[in-house]
């Protein structure tokens, strides 16, 4: 069984539901279909919602306006035989919104709980006329409710699935199905009574792995508008390609350091499963894409991807026991001798907690850049590592290296003073992309 997940840009318009549907199509045996909402509904039914609260009754059936209009135009386009009983169902999700709308606007009060049943629309939407088309086309298709598939505590807006509450329900319901295709909602949730929950925005991916995880998924696919992890940020670089392979600890890494590729809590529950998990372009659908796994197929040195932090924080300190709040975004830790190396990121919380430093304590304590590059298999081959430091530190040029940090497998960091990194990047970038190391 695999689970194919499509993000908003994927099922934007008919046009784009038409392509999800080819690529579902092309794929043999039992699939998960996880769809976000359409592109900007999300977005759309948050401000509907803020409209509601304030009693702007006119903003609001505009956009409930939009909101039909969106889905019917995809099923108009697109459905023949199943139009009517698509619209009617698109119909009942409106009417239904529109109860809840009217009760945050007597109100004038938005809770957190109402904004997850408001948000709930967009992919209940989605994946209805999705499941229309699929149905046009006489795909062996079902429909099922995330609600009733996915339990969570009532953390509303960002709430937690609580697997031991529905993993074994959600298997059985899954293996059960008679249907090839199963169609269902990302990002939306219950909690234990019933009520609505949502994972926190750009949630989908992560419904998609708990779902994969839960049915034990030989892939759990994430479909979505680019070829896969790039190897730099494409506003930065402008010849970055995407990286065939990476792991689990690369994404981690990236995903910290501000990198858009999967959040790795989204990814979490598949790399607990140890699921592969892809990215795939859903307008290149031939693509390689980027497969995620524990450890790559070949496991050799390879620098696969450069990302910079203009702005960080580079502290010496003298201790036996460091005590840095969970709260701090810690870039990197080291520790040799007493002498704990701590990378930071800068934001308000680090300038207290460095102002309030144990002065007696701090060898070093200087504001800085850092570049940190991820890859594979970093510490088993001296000679390829020694040769691509000896380039990059040349590509520095006059800018002061203050740390070279190379702890683990998966990544080298370079903290240099605090200068604009971007032009540093861009020659490393050229480095790793020739692969000329
Ligand atoms: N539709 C939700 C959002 O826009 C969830 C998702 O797309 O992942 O945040
Ligand atoms: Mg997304």
């Amino acid at each position: 069984m695999i689970v194919m997940k499509f993000g908003g840009s994927s099922v934007a318009n008919d046009e784009q539901m038409q392509k999800v549907l080819n690529i579902v199509n092309l794929i043999d045996g039992k699939r998960v279909i996880v769809l976000s909402a359409c592109k900007g509904i999300t977005d759309l039914l948050e401000h509907i919602a803020i409209k509601a609260k304030d009693g702007d009754t006119t903003a609001v059936n505009q956009i409930t306006e939009e909101i039909t209009a969106r889905h019917t135009d995809v099923i108009k386009q697109s459905l023949n035989k199943q139009c009517n009983a698509a619209i009617d169902d698109i119909n009942q999700y409106i009417t239904q919104l529109t109860r809840i709308l009217n009760g945050v606007s007597f109100l004038g009060e938005l809770s957190l709980a109402a904004m997850d049943s408001i948000y709930s629309f967009g992919e209940l939407l989605s994946t209805t006329v999705f499941y229309h088309l699929c149905k046009e086309r006489n795909v062996n298709c079902e429909w099922k409710d995330a609600r009733l598939l996915i339990t969570t505590d009532s953390n509303y807006s960002s709430a937690n699935p609580i697997s031991e509450l529905y993993v074994n329900k959600l298997n059985e319901t899954i293996r059960s199905s008679t249907a090839d295709v199963i169609i269902t909602q990302g990002f939306i949730a219950s909690n234990e009574n019933g009520r609505t929950t949502t994972l926190g925005r750009g949630g989908s991916d992560l419904t998609a792995s708990l779902i994969g995880a839960a049915i034990n998924a030989d892939e759990i696919q994430i479909w979505t508008d680019v070829d896969g992890v790039l190897t730099a940020d494409p506003n930065k670089c402008d010849d970055t390609i995407p990286i065939e392979f990476l792991s689990y600890k690369e994404v981690k890494d990236l995903s910290f350091w501000g990198a858009k590729v999967l959040h790795p809590q989204t990814i979490m529950p598949a790399i607990e499963c140890n699921n592969i998990v892809k990215v795939l372009n859903t307008n290149n659908p031939t693509a390689k894409g980027t497969t995620i796994t524990a450890v790559p197929p070949e496991n050799k040195f390879t620098i696969n991807s450069i990302i910079g932090k203009q702005n960080c924080h580079l502290l010496g300190i003298m201790s036996n026991h460091l005590n840095i709040p969970s709260s701090l975004p810690v870039l990197r830790i080291g520790y040799s001798n007493y002498v704990y190396n701590v990378l930071l990121d800068d934001n308000e919380e680090v300038a207290e907690f460095v102002k309030n430093l144990n002065r007696s304590e701090v060898t070093l304590d200087t504001t800085a850049s850092a570049i940190l590059l991820a890859g594979q298999n970093l510490l088993n081959e001296p000679i390829r590592l020694t040769k691509f430091i000896a380039t990059t530190a040349q590509l520095l040029g006059d800018i002061k290296l203050r740390q070279l940090l190379c702890f683990s497998d998966n990544s080298i960091i370079l903290v240099v003073e605090k200068c604009d990194i971007d032009p540093i990047i861009r020659s490393i970038h050229k480095v790793i992309v020739r692969k000329q190391y």
